[in-house]
């Protein structure tokens, strides 16, 4: 493909391969500049619904004209192969940077509230991402976020929509319904809804808890939801509430874990309701925490003090320096301490009782008697992978 012309497009070079796509780096000789070219490897191009997928990808994302949505130029075919042109991005991908670690504070702030505000005027436009995951936010040399691949979106029925609705529009949306195979969980497993994973019908607020397991892992480096299976994914997805992030990362102001835990609640009426609102939480976040700061920022002192009150001056600096450092002591102490406490965590959830657990030398396996009376009786002895596997009966 590389050096190749499609339509009028030079293929330069190769820019990376997702489950839906191969994109490449190519020039628009009509226009003179660089583009971003998405195909679909070859022998999705066969593929029915694949193309129809592709075809909305571009229809839905066209419509947004946002500074922190990936901008489609052109939808266009070549020889039998569909392609998107778009915007050509410099940088990495969300999913590169977390590779390193969980992002500091205010970067996290700053890329989140972006990326909510795109979503949120996505969804103004009855547009549903449907597939938000770390692999489909980019982040630009120069500090930008920008969502990618609005590819699994559909359409969200508003009320007036609705109420316009005639059969044959309805008759088209079973058979869009169908692309994605009926039943079948679109997305990327470890990021969806609850409602996602049980196969419903999607709103704008099931793009909001994908975008808070996003958010959980830019404050934490790790996933909100892990497991070396789809079905241990979902059942955490289902069943299970993360640990606050704060847990992995004191640094983090607390106001974000509630951030987040709303972001990631089961149930959608509990969850933000609206981008717009999260948004609004996040700006929040970022004011009181800059307000923290400037409580420990000392004003300077005027550059030339009369005479006479220069010793009243000093004494007072240094009093507020003993000040200062008597606070610092006691919020490391604090801290210190705080690291220290005991945190409780559920590992098994039998019904009947569960009694002398035991660790692995590595710390990485639990074993435990579990029985309907095993404080006198006898039991079953029963494995556990930490954290999230599956219990295994052994005798
Ligand atoms: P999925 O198919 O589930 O979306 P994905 O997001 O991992 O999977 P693609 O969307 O095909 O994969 O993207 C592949 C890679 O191409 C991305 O990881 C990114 O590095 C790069 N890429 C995609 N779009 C652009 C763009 N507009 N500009 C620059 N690079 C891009
Ligand atoms: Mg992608």
């Amino acid at each position: 493909m590389i050096g190749q012309s499609v339509s009028h497009y030079r293929v330069l070079e190769s820019l990376g391969s997702g489950g839906m796509g191969v994109v490449y780096k190519a020039r628009d000789e009509n226009l003179g500049r660089l583009v971003a070219l998405k195909f679909l490897p070859p022998e999705m191009a066969k593929d029915h619904q694949a193309m129809e997928r592709m075809r909305r990808e571009a229809r839905s994302a066209s419509s947004l004209n946002h500074p922190h949505i990936c901008t489609i130029y052109d939808f266009d075919e070549y020889d039998g192969q569909p392609f998107i042109a778009m915007e050509l991005l410099e940088g990495e991908t969300l999913q590169q940077m977390l590779a390193s670690g969980p992002l500091p504070t205010e970067r996290l702030i700053e890329l989140g509230t972006q990326i909510a505000d795109a979503l949120d005027a996505a969804h103004s436009k009855g547009v549903l991402h449907r597939d938000i995951k770390p692999a489909n936010i980019f982040v630009t040399d120069r500090g930008h976020a920008k969502i990618l691949d609005f590819g699994l979106a559909k359409p969200v029925p508003t009320r007036q929509a609705l109420a316009q609705t005639d059969v044959s529009a309805l008759a088209t949306d079973i058979a869009e319904e169908h692309l994605t195979s009926p039943g079948s969980a679109v997305g990327t497993v470890a990021y969806m809804a609850p409602e996602q994973a049980r196969g419903l019908e999607l709103d704008p607020r099931s793009d909001l808890f994908s975008f808070g397991a996003v958010l959980y892992e830019m404050a934490t480096g790790r996933p909100a939801f892990a497991g070396n299976t789809v079905a241990v994914i979902h059942d955490a997805i289902l069943n299970r509430d993360p640990v606050p992030p704060t847990n992995w990362n004191p640094d983090l102001p607390a106001e974000l874990d509630r951030v987040i835990a709303t972001a990631l609640e089961k149930d959608r009426e509990m969850r933000y309701q609206t981008a717009a609102e999260l948004r609004a939480d996040l700006k929040r976040v970022k004011r009181s925490s800059e307000s923290a700061a400037r409580i420990v920022t000392v004003a300077p002192a005027p550059r030339r003090p009369p005479r006479r009150i220069l010793p009243i001056a000093i004494a007072g600096a240094l009093g507020v320096a003993l000040l200062v450092l008597g606070g610092l002591w006691l919020a490391r102490r604090a801290r210190s301490t705080d690291t220290k406490q005991t945190r409780w965590e559920q590992l098994t959830r039998f019904t009947d009782s569960v009694t002398s657990p035991a660790f692995s030398p590595d710390g990485r396996m639990l074993n435990f008697l579990r029985g309907p009376n095993t404080f006198t009786g006898p039991g079953q002895i029963y494995v556990k992978l930490l954290p999230e596997g599956d219990p295994v009966q052994v005798n």
